[in-house]
């Protein structure tokens, strides 16, 4: 929600009249001097919508406050109407505390609505900033969603795997959940939030292979030559539930410089529909976008979902540090999953990011049976998972 500075305005009044933390209005804004608004400026207050209401007779901005549970106070801060002489036919501006979820995991989550989603967030949660990291083969940008200033830099991502896109849902679920109830000043599952904000940076890449998640969800491409390529790669099937690829048919997660070369020696030598490496490490604008924002944010922890399995990989060739035993020992006491610290696996962005920062890193694999994995899942997964979102930002 906008709102326009009267004469005696501060954000400290805005923060009491709307019962949202300062910190999160400062954060919406970038004031150059929080302490001398300027008359007639724009403030951002998170966690608000408006909605415009027309006058009848005998309407009072008091009554018309009451039906709609806002504060009188914010009402009279939004609005420039003489609350002694309102005019039927007058339209009034009310304040709406959003106490309801923006996102809808429960659908088809492909590219657009990923877009839509993140487009909704930063409308109502103007704290969370957006960045992008890179494009996909296809030109899509990739966001990266950011919530908090604080010291510790923590990074989910999803949807490294096309056919894992319910793990994008869920990152955008969290997401929205974390910032509803910070501006709600409510607890997540238990946890108080306002420490957690404080104290951390978290980073999201929620869809880190949109190109791939989209032909799962939609079939082939309309472009070319991108449409009669992945008709090759998945020989002239238009059944796509098991591409993991992007939309060269390079598995994102088997690109990575770490012992990349045992992948190689044992993986489909050409594009496919899953499990390929590429002809060399970083070859694919998605792996490179992901390892250029780990290089260049220096993340204390990284998770990245897959589906499915319900188990927690963390460990690569003993170069992971003592604490990743100690979050992902939390992590399976919250969730039931399976903390699993060696596999024969590698290449993967998880197995780099240890390699590369000997910092935690994590592969969490949502749910079970098999990838997509049905949305009735849904609730079951995130009731699991949200213990390890919450517990990445407070351990
Ligand atoms: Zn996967």
């Amino acid at each position: 929600m906008q709102i326009r500075v009267k004469s005696g305005d501060s954000l400290w009044k805005y923060s009491r009249v709307f019962q949202i933390p300062l910190k999160l209005i400062l954060d919406s804004n970038n004031q150059d001097n929080p302490n001398q608004l300027m008359i007639g400026e724009v403030i951002q207050i998170p966690g608000y919508v408006t909605k415009s209401y027309t006058i009848k007779p005998g309407d009072t901005l008091w009554k018309i406050a009451g039906w709609y549970q806002a504060p009188l106070d914010g009402v009279l801060l939004l609005n420039d109407a003489n609350p002694f002489a309102l005019k039927p036919g007058e339209k009034v501006n009310i304040p709406i505390r959003v106490t309801w979820s923006l996102v809808n995991p429960i659908q088809n989550y492909d590219y657009n609505t990923l877009v839509t989603d993140v487009r909704k967030l930063l409308a109502v949660y103007p704290f969370i900033k957006q960045g992008v990291i890179g494009e996909s083969v296809m030109g899509k940008p990739l966001p990266e969603l950011v919530v908090g200033k604080g010291n510790k830099k923590v990074h989910m991502n999803a949807s490294f795997h096309a056919n894992e896109w319910l793990t994008s849902a869920l990152l955008m679920k969290f997401i929205d959940d974390y910032a509803r109830e910070l501006t709600n000043s409510q607890m997540l599952s238990g946890v108080s939030l306002p420490p957690l904000y404080e104290s951390t940076s978290l980073s999201l890449v929620p869809m880190v292979n949109p190109d791939g998640v989209d032909i799962v969800i939609n079939g082939l491409p309309e472009e070319e030559p991108y449409r009669t390529l992945v008709d090759e790669i998945n020989n002239g099937s238009n059944q796509f539930n098991r591409w993991k690829a992007n939309v060269r048919g390079v598995d994102l997660n088997n690109q990575y410089p770490a012992k990349w070369e045992v992948e190689a020696q044992r993986k489909p030598t050409k594009p496919s529909p899953r499990n390929y490496p590429g002809k060399a490490p970083l070859t694919e604008p998605e792996a490179i976008a992901l390892a250029d924002l780990s290089r260049r944010k220096k993340f204390d922890r990284a998770l990245a979902f897959h589906s499915q399995g319900e188990v927690i990989y963390w460990g690569y060739e003993g170069l992971e540090p003592p604490e990743s035993e100690r979050l992902v020992t939390e992590y399976s006491r919250l969730s039931g999953y399976t903390g699993v610290r060696y596999v024969d696996s590698y290449a993967g962005y998880k197995d780099w990011f240890i390699k590369e920062f000997r910092k935690p890193g994590f592969t969490v694999e949502i749910g079970k049976g098999e990838s997509p994995l049905p949305l009735s899942q849904f609730s079951k997964i995130y009731q699991d998972t949200i213990g390890i979102f919450l517990s990445s930002l407070y351990m």
